[in-house]
């Protein structure tokens, strides 16, 4: 069984913690896209983690995590992200983390380039997590990349591609921005302090991802960020610079060879949005805060807060579509338990006219919220482990959102922690 867990909106929906839950009954887990610019945070019996860069399925024993191909990977954050997780009692070998040797690395003139660009914007920012992840991803297809098998080979061999990828980044850094000279010989002794002691992890996870569905092993593919952060079809250029999609997961895990048997796509029960670009369903002032307090919504990698919205109907409809998703688990539906009544953003609007489709460009900017609001429950749902469980005007709400959609909803999470969940009976 290959599944791939997605987001359906902005990110941050709550994947991590659905991929904790539903891991138990997986033997690998795999992140294929993405960099340390992720957060998810997973709280189970074993404490509160913020995961970047590691797969989900880490804090289980049994279960093989991959850092796929499509990862980007800064070996300092990895290095730490491990050490943060081992020093809290859990096991990381060679054995249980296996790292793609097709993966580029996340150098730190990435970083310092991303820093350099977002200052250079002034206020027309992308609203970057400044760790590289645009740079690293552009060098990778200017061909420019320092992948992780690269590790594996001859000290001169490595020593002299540095050479050769730090005299043209130079042309940018120094030349271009005016910035101080990267010195190969200190990114060689970076690449060497942080790199070297994660060599036995290096393989190739394609082949022994393959070899695991050919024995016919459960193997779960963990997205980073959502469908609208998909750099092809999200809020380009406000997007990551990677596919999150599940149609890229079979690539970005090195199985292209492979298909999907299905894809679970994360949705929250509102909207939220980290950094800049068009959110359409925003809302502000005390409204906003509220929800934004009562969902905790302050970014899990930087602490920024997070921009909030009802649920955004057309967004997500857009985002199941493109996911492709089988099946959803709404999350944080316990959030809206304060309201009187809850904000839906049914509809966008340009210059009057209700748009049918997630626009892009110009009308995407233009786009007005179509705001309607439904009855709440308010009443606390955590304890809720079963549908009937649930107040008659959350049910409805779960409902009216599967409709509104098209998609099957098959988990509801109501909190945080692994057990706080429903499933939803067919
Ligand atoms: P991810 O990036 O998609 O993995 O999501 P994040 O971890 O960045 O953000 C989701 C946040 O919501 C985390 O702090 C989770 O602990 C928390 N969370 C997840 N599901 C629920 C839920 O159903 N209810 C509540 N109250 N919190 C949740
Ligand atoms: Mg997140």
């Amino acid at each position: 069984m290959l599944t791939a867990i997605t987001g359906i909106n902005w990110g941050d929906e709550g994947k991590g913690r659905m991929v904790d839950l539903l891991s138990e009954d997986y033997d690998i887990v795999v992140r294929y896209q993405g960099g340390n610019n992720a957060g998810h945070t997973v709280i189970n019996e074993k404490g509160k983690f913020v995961l970047n860069l590691l797969p989900s399925g880490i804090l289980r024993e049994d279960v093989v995590n991959v850092m796929g191909n499509g990862v980007v990977i800064d070996l300092k954050h990895l290095n730490e992200e491990m050490g943060r997780l081992i020093d809290a009692g859990i096991k990381i070998t060679p054995e249980n983390l296996k790292i793609s040797d097709r993966a580029i690395i996340c150098m730190p003139y990435h970083v310092q380039q991303d820093c350099l660009e977002e200052e250079r914007l002034k206020d027309a920012k992308y609203g970057s997590t400044r760790r590289g992840i645009a740079p690293v991803y552009g060098d990778k297809y200017m061909k420019k990349g320092i992948r992780m098998g690269d590790l594996l080979d001859s000290e001169e061999a490595l020593r002299a591609k540095i050479e050769g990828i730090t005299e043209w980044k130079n042309l940018s850094i120094e030349k271009g921005y005016g910035a101080e000279k990267i010195d190969a010989e200190e990114m060689f002794n970076w690449i060497k302090e942080y790199g070297f002691k994660l060599r036995d992890h290096i393989c190739d996870t394609g082949l022994f991802i393959d070899n695991a569905a050919k024995e016919g092993k459960n193997i779960m593919f963990e997205a980073q960020l959502g469908a609208l952060r998909d750099i092809d079809f999200g809020i380009y250029p406000f997007t990551s610079s990677s596919s999150t999609i599940a149609a890229y997961a079979p690539i970005g895990s090195g199985v292209p060879n492979r298909k999907l048997d299905c894809t679970v796509g994360i949705m929250k029960a509102y909207s939220t949005c980290v950094g800049e670009g068009p959110f359409t369903a925003e809302l502000f002032g005390e409204e906003a805060e509220h929800l934004r307090k009562a969902g905790n919504e302050y970014g899990a990698a930087t602490g920024r807060p997070r921009r909030v919205g009802g649920f955004d109907v057309l967004a997500s409809r857009y985002g199941v579509r493109m996911q492709g998703a089988d099946e959803i688990a709404l999350t944080k539906l316990d959030v809206l338990s304060y309201m009187d009544e809850i904000p839906v953003c049914t509809g966008y609007a340009v210059n009057g006219e209700k748009l049918d489709e997630f626009p892009i460009g110009e009308k995407l900017e233009k786009a007005e919220p179509v705001y309607e609001y439904v009855k709440g429950w308010h009443e606390d749902i955590s304890g809720c482990r079963k549908m009937e469980d649930l107040p008659e005007a959350a049910r409805e709400y779960v409902k009216y959102i599967e409709e509104a959609v098209g998609c099957k909803i098959k988990y509801v999470s109501v909190g945080a922690a692994r057990e706080e969940y429903i499933v939803v009976p067919d």
